[in-house]
This record gives structure tokens, sequence and C-alpha cells, in this order.
């Protein structure tokens, strides 16, 4: 067994783990099971009951029942012409790898996912099908729960079957596992990736640069052929501060990453007290480019219907 796949074994996964291990009491066994990576919760300052990485994971009874949240804010099984793939865009397809991730966020919008019913790997022969018969399509997009969480031999298959495949140039990751556990990064999968013919594009996911570890630092700084964006979730209580943002941004581009997306809060049940207004959402986006040179100001977007929306 690897070392990434060992400390995913040892996360906190119950609340009375974490009860001991932040000395706290606020936890909760809610629907959307407690999972932290010890990677990720030794970056939590244990005196902080409001530190901002803590915030994202600990599970809180729903007591703020707001309308306009629902189980299922995107929808994503709608656009599924085949099971584990999800076709919204017309370059573009988005495959469902894994239900597994190395944290689980407590405003994630895809907490309550069918992911039986919607798994890639194994409806790969229908998905080649579709990919095929669809030459428009270009960018295959790796996502899941996060795609990082297969095995190297999973993941070199499945990058194998896309090069095969000839009108598509781009492989696009999504991963959280990256930053929240950079034990990940291995030589073996960072060789992967980088020795591909495909184009690859890997979309980080971080929240606050408190994430974003030494021992990340020094991973992500020797990947060279290797696109990196990072996308955040806009989230109050963790990042609703134009302090926040830009040294969120900041420390990105340190290390290579451009910040791409800041995202409004899918309104999944339960995640009620993560929600930024809109009009908070745009006066912290205005402040982001009185601040911060253009390439540094993430794009403010709102996932509607399951369409993407650019506001700024
Ligand atoms: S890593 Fe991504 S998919 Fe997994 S729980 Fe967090 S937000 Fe959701």
């Amino acid at each position: 067994m690897s070392d990434w796949q060992n400390n995913s074994r040892h996360a906190l996964k119950s609340a009375d783990q974490c009860h001991d291990f932040f000395k706290t009491s606020g936890f909760e066994d809610n629907h959307f099971p407690i999972k932290i990576p010890l990677e990720f919760a030794n970056l939590i300052d244990k005196n902080n009951p409001n530190d901002p990485l803590l915030t994202q994971v600990i599970s809180v009874k729903n007591t703020q029942q707001q309308t306009g949240f629902s189980l299922s804010p995107l929808e994503d099984e709608q656009h599924a012409p085949v099971a584990g793939l999800i076709h919204k865009y017309p370059n573009r397809v988005l495959l469902i790898t894994s239900r597994v991730c190395a944290i689980h966020c407590q405003y994630c919008f895809r907490q309550n996912f069918d992911y039986a019913g919607h798994d890639a790997i194994s409806n790969w022969l229908l998905i080649n099908d579709y990919i095929r018969s669809n030459t428009q399509i270009n960018e295959v997009i790796l996502s899941g729960g996060d795609p990082l969480s297969l095995s190297d031999e999973k993941l070199q298959s499945l990058i194998h079957k896309i090069e095969s495949i000839a009108h598509i140039k781009t492989l696009r990751i999504h991963s959280r596992s990256a930053v929240v556990t950079p034990s990940r990064m291995t030589k073996k999968l960072v060789h992967m990736l980088e020795s591909t013919s495909l184009n690859v594009v890997m979309v980080l996911h971080s929240n606050h640069a408190n994430e974003l570890s030494d021992e990340f630092a020094n991973i992500i700084q020797k990947l060279s052929k290797i696109t990196l964006l990072n996308q955040s979730v806009l989230l109050k209580g963790v990042n609703d501060s134009a302090k926040v943002l830009t040294a969120l941004s900041i420390r990105l581009f340190d290390l290579g990453i451009l910040p791409y997306y800041l995202h409004m809060l899918d309104k999944v049940s339960g995640a009620e007290h993560f929600l930024v207004s809109d009009e908070r959402a745009i006066e912290l986006h205005q402040q982001l480019q009185k601040k911060l040179s253009g390439y540094l100001v993430p794009k403010l977007v709102r996932d509607e219907n399951a369409e993407s929306k650019t506001w700024m």
C-alpha cells in the first residue's frame, strides 16, 4: 500500500475521533460522513474554533433551512446521456471516475450524488462509443469524487484509453486531493501526467491560503508540463473577505497556479450556513479587482440550471 493510501485510511472519520484530535466538542455524525485527512487536520489551529480550514469540514446540525436549497442543486444526472458521463457543453465531457474523496467538504454539492448509477470506469465501453461518435468533443474532464483517489494503475489505464481517441486533445483533472493530501502527488503520478501526449490541465480546489502547505508547494512547483489552475468556493466564515481572497491569489501565483474560478455556493441542503449573499460577493470581487492584477482575480461564477454563468 502506498503512503497516500495509508494516509487515507487514517483520516479522521467520526465525531468522536475529531473530538479527541481537536479537543473540541462541535462535531456531529451526519448523513454526509466526516472525513478529514491528517495532512489537512494538522494545518488546523486547534486553539481557534473558527479556523477557516476547520469550518469547511466540521459537520453541524442543520438549523438554518432556507428556501432554494435542495439535495441535488445542479441536477447533474439530467445531463448524463450515458451513465458516468456528463455532457453540458459541446466541446467537453466530464467523467465521474470515483465516488471517493480524500476529504469531505461539508459544502459539497455532490454529497447526495448517485455515484452508484454514474461510474465512468465500469461503464467505459458505452462512454468510449459516445465520445468517439461525437467528434466535436476535444476535452475530457476527470472528476468525481476525486479522480486522484483512483489507484495509479486505474488512472493510467483510463488515460491510455482517452489518449487513443484521436479528437481528444486535452485532459483536465479536477482535484482537491492534491491540495489536502499532497502525499498523493507521488513521483509515479507526476510522471504519468507529464508523459501523456494529451495537454494536461489540473484544476486544483483550494479555498484558503492556509491549505497550501510547504509540502504541497514543494511538489507542485516541480510540475513543468501541466497547466495549473485553481477554483475556490466562496464560503461564509472561510474566505468571505478581500484580505483572505487576496492572500490566496498571491500564494497560488507564487506556486505557479492561476486563480481561475470563484464559485458561488451551490445550494445543497445542510450548507446553508456557508452562503454569501450576491451583494457581498459582488462587493468582494470589486475589491479584488482594485487590489490585484487582473490575472490574479478569479472569475466569479455561479452554476444555474446546470449552466455556468460568469458574472465578472
Ligand atoms: S473534494 Fe470536491 S467532490 Fe469531494 S467532498 Fe470536497 S468538494 Fe465534494
